[in-house]
């Protein structure tokens, strides 16, 4: 689907609540156990789904957390959402809130897709990082649930050093358990994340190159999150072999240069929002600077047109070697990372080892934040 990011998201988020019966270890919300006071109420949020509306037809919202089935009133905004001619889906973590009942009253809500986070193809490596005994085995049970509720399941797992070993594992659970994609997020250092290693650089090359080589052959879709540097390692993979052309052809000026083309994917604030329990409206979750709260404007506004946005949607505003860079406009680099580390959204994202010819600026540092 073709969507003129300046204009919508291709995904919204909505942080339904950082309630959480899981403590895990990389959580980007720092979940807690019990609900905040000032959390959207369910008309706050009623009317949050009528304005993402307004961006089109069939837009894509997210319900997480936390645990958005911490709520109960999950099932009623899913339900509002559909009805509105949205495309809701939901990210629940892997409590005792997931039972087939519980599917069964998604899928009648409408709701078009459940992602269920797997870190370990076996429950020692994933309990072990999750810090939390049974969640491997009830996590895989209820993707079993959902999909005999009806219910396209999604797989998200996260790549630091903890994990990066069970990812072949893990890709075998993906496909056995008949999802429809696989989400690879690579570690930005917010929240409990904080306290985790991340890959060195070198290693997240190597495996954006090994989830080519999966998507290639795998009946599920791949992507990752927080790793864009993901197509400009395809492209150089196809340059190697001869096949570099893109769709978006040769570009002058400012532009990309002949066969690297236009973007694709989405970034923190180009194609992606992210509206906190609270309601503050973020380029991503993993990158907090509000840009405005939807108690006070629409969310349609904020996103179009808060300066943030719209700075981030600029990639020849881009700083230091991201900046210099000829894989700028399909890549750009995390944002939400460069901003974890340093402070400026606009800086480069250390997760990556590329640096283009002739450059002899400053490289970011990699690490932890
Ligand atoms: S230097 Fe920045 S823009 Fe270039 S490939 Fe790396 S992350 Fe992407």
């Amino acid at each position: 689907m073709q969507v003129d990011t300046d204009d919508r998201p291709f995904v919204l988020v909505w942080e339904l609540t950082q309630a959480c019966e899981l403590a895990c270890e990389h959580c980007r919300a720092d979940a807690q156990p019990r609900r905040h006071p000032d959390e959207l109420t369910t008309a706050e949020g009623k009317r949050l789904l009528d304005e993402a509306r307004e961006f089109a037809e069939g837009q894509i919202v997210v319900l997480s957390g936390g645990d958005p089935l911490a709520r109960d009133d999950a099932v009623e905004l899913v339900d509002h959402g559909t009805d509105r001619g949205l495309r809701m889906t939901m990210t629940p973590s892997g409590t005792s809130s997931l039972t087939r009942q519980r599917f069964d009253e998604l899928a009648d809500a409408g709701l078009r897709r459940l992602a269920l986070s797997i870190d370990g193809g076996s429950p020692t490596t994933h309990d072990a990082f999750r810090g939390e005994s049974g969640s491997f085995e009830s996590t895989v049970r209820a993707a079993r649930q959902a999909r005999e509720a009806g219910l396209p399941i999604q797989i998200n797992t996260t790549v630091c050093a903890d994990t990066v070993d069970a990812l072949p594992a893990v890709r075998d659970l993906v496909g056995d358990l008949g999802a429809v994609l696989w989400s690879v997020f690579f570690l930005v250092p917010v929240g409990r994340g904080r306290l985790l290693d991340p890959v060195s650089p070198e290693c997240a090359d190597r495996v954006m190159g090994w989830l080519h080589d999966v998507r290639e052959d795998a009946d599920f879709g791949v992507k990752t999150t927080e790793a864009p540097q993901y197509r400009r390692v395809g492209l150089q993979r196809r340059q190697g072999d001869g096949t570099g052309a893109s769709a978006g052809g040769a570009e002058g000026g400012g532009g990309p240069p002949a066969g690297i083309g236009r973007r694709t994917g989405i970034t923190a604030g180009d194609g992606f929002a992210f509206v906190s329990h609270v309601g503050e409206v973020y380029p991503s979750g993993f990158l907090p600077e509000s840009a405005g709260n939807v108690r006070d404007e629409s969310v349609v506004d904020i996103y179009r047109d808060a300066p943030l946005f719209v700075r981030l949607r600029d990639y020849d505003a881009l700083r230091g070697k991201c900046g210099a860079c000829e894989f700028r406009h399909v890549c750009g680099g995390s944002r939400s990372r460069a901003f974890a580390h340093t402070g400026d959204p606009l800086e480069s994202d250390p997760l990556c080892p590329y640096v283009p010819d002739g450059y002899e600026g400053p490289l970011p540092e990699p690490g932890r934040g």
